[in-house]
């Protein structure tokens, strides 16, 4: 009899109680009412933390595309009035330059926003998240588990959890 590891899914003898591929508990940790509460609020609070971190970052991008397009703006209406540009014309690259700056920030924002939820797991949450699975003794893939389910769909933290398909990040693919 074989049974798959819950943290990397190996195949181990049904004896195993470490798996001998990741090093991962494969039992349970037996948890109280209180201590599964007290799991699914750690990991809420995990997840708005790093809510917090991308609120950041859009505040940021936002008053930037807003600079770049009253910039913009400003000086498609100094060319209008040294006469250079009619008003059609200004209205239409008036357009033209809030949709560009538009498209590039809405790039820039999904690119910056996954480089800030990185950089903010990888220093700020994944450690702490270590040390409280480690005092707890709690196996990492339990905790996973739990957090997938106290969070809701899209939430950003699923995406380092077990059972998400890019979690796959999370110390090298490892989960301990
Ligand atoms: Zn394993």
């Amino acid at each position: 009899m074989t049974k798959v590891c819950p943290a990397c899914s190996a195949e181990l003898p049904d004896t195993a109680a470490v798996c001998e591929y990741c090093g991962s508990s494969i039992t349970p940790l037996a948890l109280s009412v209180q201590d599964h509460k007290r799991i699914r609020e750690f990991a809420l609070e995990l997840n708005d933390r790093l809510v917090h971190e991308n609120r950041l970052v859009a505040r940021i991008t936002f008053s930037l595309t807003a600079v770049v397009v009253l910039a913009s703006l400003l000086s498609l209406i100094a060319l209008y009035h040294i006469n250079q540009l009619s008003l059609l014309n200004l209205i239409l690259f008036s357009l033209a330059v809030i949709f560009l700056v538009y498209i590039i920030s809405a790039a820039i924002y999904r690119r910056k926003t996954n480089q800030a939820f990185h950089r903010s797991f990888k220093e700020k949450i994944n450690p702490d998240l270590n040390s409280f699975v480690s005092k707890e003794r709690l196996p990492h893939w339990q905790f996973d588990q739990i957090a997938q389910q106290a969070l809701k769909p899209g939430a950003p933290l699923k995406r380092f959890l077990l059972g998400d398909e890019a979690a796959r990040e999370r110390n090298g693919g490892r989960f301990i």
